[in-house]
């Protein structure tokens, strides 16, 4: 049975991940971002069940307590978690499966699903990290500071993952994404299930 590979994509905040992401999904086939549930509040431009399943505390409780979540962490005082069962459906049927999760949810993950690859994206400088933090236009002037120094927190995560790139040229960088994926998707263990007949065919 060819499964399909969990990527899990971590950045701080304003590092330009979820544009990336959106920007991967659409230009490469039989690949699915997962949508994590959240107890924060929906801003301005999102909807549920694209963005985040935008739950009450109680709801997500629930949830943890039927183990219904790979992962499972609090952030920014919020919590995030990822549905195990749509993950695990996904790859079941060859998709390749996208996380944009933390570095907490990261190590859960990896500990569970050692198959899995990570990749973690920097900001090309600091100052681009807060320009960006303060275009948003979405948070005040204390949310802002308290992110970067979360976003330093999440940066020193960088030497768990597998990949590391920098969100400077946006292009770039989606350019150097794809790659990860398609060299993923060459690796001789997964080629070798997808081209049996082909091998069979040249070996006998
Ligand atoms: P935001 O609230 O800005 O959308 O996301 C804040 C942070 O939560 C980001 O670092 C993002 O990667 C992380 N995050 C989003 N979904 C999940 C999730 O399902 N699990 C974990 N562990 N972190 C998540």
């Amino acid at each position: 049975m060819i499964t399909g590979k969990l990527y899990i994509i971590s950045a701080p905040s304003g590092a330009g991940k979820t544009s990336l992401v959106k920007q991967l999904r659409q230009q490469m086939d039989k690949l699915v971002v997962s949508v994590s549930h959240t107890t924060r509040g929906m801003r301005s431009g999102e909807t549920h069940g694209s963005d985040y399943f935008f739950v009450s505390v109680d709801t997500f409780q629930a949830m943890i307590e039927r183990q219904a979540f790979l992962e499972h962490a609090r952030v920014f005082d919020n919590y995030y978690g990822t549905a195990q069962k749509t993950v695990e459906d996904n790859l079941a049927q060859g998709l390749d499966v996208i996380l944009e999760i933390d570095w907490q949810g990261a190590q859960q993950v990896r500990k569970m699903l050692p198959d899995s690859v990570s990749i973690f994206i920097l900001p090309p400088s600091i100052e681009i990290l807060k320009q960006r933090l303060q275009n948003r236009g979405q948070d005040d002037e204390d949310t802002i500071a308290r992110r970067m120094r979360d976003a330093v927190t999440e940066m020193s995560h960088y030497p768990e993952f597998d990949y590391l790139l920098v969100n400077d040229d946006f292009d770039l960088a989606l350019r150097q994404l794809k790659s990860i994926v398609t060299a993923n998707r060459l690796l001789q263990a997964t080629q070798q299930q997808l081209l049996a007949p082909l091998l069979q065919n040249l070996l006998n």
